[in-house]
């Protein structure tokens, strides 16, 4: 029977979300197709997620070592490269986080197959597996398909697909791979936290986020403004933190936080997929951008064309009004 393979990533005691968003893929695909799901979790704590994992998988394979971590690469694609050698999937998914885009592209080398990255959908038809990239900042989609080949490895775009529950019952193997440990070139020091002043967007219901197009950290008082006029937090994207406008936590996005308010008010702010992923959960979006073709119009329930610093203050005054 064919298979279908998924490489989980895990990290401090928690699997990675987009993992759970491949697994969720390839139980689709799997579900077409009659293959088999497999899963491989790798590292000192692996066993501790086969469960969980069972629920979407037929199987479950746990290659646990004591000593490697789970935050290297090198030595997950060596497993990785065993077991696929070995039972050669006909496709490989893998989350395209930073641990993802480190891992794919070595394994495809070792494994001798075709890879195809930040893919934002996933297809097999008549047996050919067939994928979309969006290329160019989200401006063009390339479609990609593969013919006449063993395995293809691709890694999903975090965020593009959801990780809906199942409850399967799959089988838990721990099998056996030699670890190569030695890889003196790097070696995992910690995790470094950000230091938290007290913010957490993730749990306001309503979130004022104001992006690139807010000019100057001197305007960021009239996002705080309608902020507070609303009884929301203000959030915000990458070049705003860039700019040392706001600090880190207040970041939104692909490098920032996930957020799912009910109210999202994205200010200034394009619509690059890197921003969207973090947010475009929010039960409401509005947008407001002078640039009637910024993507971010392409999720907004409601939108503003206009300038952003005509807008805040009247917008803020009225629903000062409104409250009374
Ligand atoms: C690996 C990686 C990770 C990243 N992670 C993140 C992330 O987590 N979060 C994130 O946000 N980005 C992230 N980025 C950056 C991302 O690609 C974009 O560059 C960023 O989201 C753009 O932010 P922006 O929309 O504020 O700025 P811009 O793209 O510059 O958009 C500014 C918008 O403001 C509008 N505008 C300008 N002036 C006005 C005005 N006066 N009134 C109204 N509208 C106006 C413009 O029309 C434009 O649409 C990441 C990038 C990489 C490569």
């Amino acid at each position: 029977m064919a298979e279908i393979l998924v490489a989980i990533e895990h990290r401090k005691q928690s699997l990675a979300e987009v993992s759970l968003q491949m697994l969720s893929k390839g139980r689709q695909l799997c579900d077409q197709t009659g293959d088999e799901l497999v899963a491989v979790v790798m590292g000192r704590v692996a066993s501790g997620y086969a469960e969980r994992l069972a629920r979407w998988a037929d199987r479950v394979l746990v290659a646990r070592n004591d000593k490697a971590g789970e935050s290297l690469a090198e030595p997950c694609q060596k497993v990785l490269t065993s077991i696929i050698k070995e039972r050669k999937p006909r496709l490989v998914l893998i989350g395209h986080s930073s641990f993802g885009m480190d891992l794919a592209p070595a394994l495809a080398v070792a494994v001798n197959a075709p890879l195809a990255t930040d893919c934002i959908s996933i297809g097999i038809e008549n047996g050919a597996i067939s994928v979309t990239r969006s290329i160019y900042n989200g401006k063009v989609n390339a479609q990609l398909s593969f013919t006449q080949v063993d395995t293809v490895i691709i890694t999903g775009r975090v965020g593009e697909f959801t990780a809906e529950e199942c409850n399967k019952r799959g089988k838990v193997e721990e099998i056996d791979v030699s670890w190569d440990e030695a890889f003196p070139y790097k070696q995992f020091q910690g995790y470094i936290e950000q230091p938290s002043r007290g913010v957490d967007i993730t749990q306001s219901d309503i979130l004022v986020s104001v992006g690139r197009g807010i000019k100057e950290k001197e305007n960021i008082k009239i996002a705080e403004s309608l902020a507070e006029a609303l009884g929301a937090v203000v959030a915000c994207s990458r070049p705003v933190i860039d700019n040392g406008w706001l600090s880190a936590e207040r970041q939104v996005g692909l490098s920032g936080k996930t957020v799912k308010p009910k109210l999202y008010m994205a200010i200034g702010i394009s619509g690059a997929f890197q921003h969207m992923v973090g947010m475009k959960g929010s039960r409401m979006i509005v947008a407001i951008n002078k640039d009637s073709r910024a993507p971010i119009f392409d999720i907004a329930d409601y939108g503003i064309v206009d300038d952003v610093l005509k807008v805040l203050p009247e917008l803020t005054k009225q629903i000062v009004e409104l409250k009374g």
